[in-house]
């Protein structure tokens, strides 16, 4: 049993006296082609490109400029965070996977572009529709909560990217320009809008962010942007966050989920040693995000 898998079984075990959906999205062959565990956590944890299935029956996308690169090993991240926070919790987050390969279909785009046939537009609708419906669950359970997209890159800075709808550009803004962009055009702006008096670029490169958690777990990781990588160097490639992250965030002073792109380098997913310690690390990261902005333990 591999370390995902074993982690997912600790969660099932340690929840089992709070029984929730599980549920597998079946086509004609009798592989799963979605995974989806609900949860009662306001946490939901996204894995659109770590698929490894190419069933025949799905034709191969060919839209014009698309990736159709798997993003190695960030299901096993997804499910095994999810593993480690519901074990610390005795409660689940929501997990969504998508378990075909992105060469087949791609969940973090627009349909027309991430799907070219009617069996892929129904795997791209169902993933839509189970992150549809965990945010429900989240908002009416916890009014607010977090979607963290997970995602693999390859870009030879070898730093963790973190999406926050925030370009490279936004970053280098003076503090007065940048906190009214993060205000009004990040993937963050409910969260920031629920604390007036603390200056927005806290949430994104200071102490209450992502990026310090992530980085205060793991002195060897590089976050950015964080306390230690504010900006984006004008020679750096950045992901400031795709589809997911655009259609999903709450607008500020409103309910529902913040959003965050979390971008992989490559030596922290593809090597064994690496990967178990940045997934504890990541899920630590996230727990300390609930415990700051999202978890009311009279709720759990
Ligand atoms: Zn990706």
């Amino acid at each position: 049993m591999n370390v995902a898998w074993r982690w997912i079984l600790i969660a099932f075990i340690a929840c089992h006296n709070k029984v929730h959906g599980y549920q597998q999205f079946y086509m004609e062959s009798s592989e799963t082609y979605l995974t989806y565990i609900s949860g009662t956590l306001p946490l939901i944890i996204g894995a659109p490109h770590g698929g490894t299935l190419k069933p025949a029956d799905i034709p191969d996308r060919r839209h014009n400029g698309s990736s159709f690169v798997r993003d190695m090993y960030t299901a096993e991240i997804a499910s095994s965070v999810a593993g480690i926070v519901a074990n610390h919790y005795q409660q689940r987050p929501h997990l969504i996977m998508c378990n075909v390969h992105r060469s087949k279909v791609d969940p973090n785009r627009a349909v027309d572009v991430g799907a070219d046939s009617d069996s892929g537009r129904d795997i791209w609708k169902q993933y839509h529709d189970y992150i549809k419906s965990s945010i429900v669950t989240v908002t009416e359970a916890h009014t607010y909560g977090l979607l963290v997209d997970i995602h693999g890159q390859t870009h030879s800075h070898e730093k963790v990217e973190l999406g926050y709808l925030l370009e490279q550009p936004d970053l280098a803004l003076p503090e007065n320009s940048l906190n009214h962009a993060i205000r009004t055009r990040s993937s963050i702006q409910s969260l920031v809008s629920r604390y007036p008096y603390i200056s927005p670029v806290e949430f994104v490169a200071g102490k209450k962010s992502f990026g310090m958690f992530l980085s205060s777990f793991a002195s060897d990781v590089n976050v950015m942007p964080s306390p230690a990588f504010s900006t984006v160097g004008y020679n750096e490639s950045f992901y400031s966050g795709g589809y997911v992250t655009e259609t999903y965030y709450a607008k500020a002073n409103q309910p529902g989920v913040d959003v965050i792109q979390i971008e992989i380098p490559k030596h922290l997913r593809l090597v064994t040693e690496n990967r178990d310690k940045f997934t504890f690390t990541l899920a630590q990261a996230i727990i300390h995000m609930l415990d700051h902005h999202y978890v009311n333990r009279l709720k759990l």
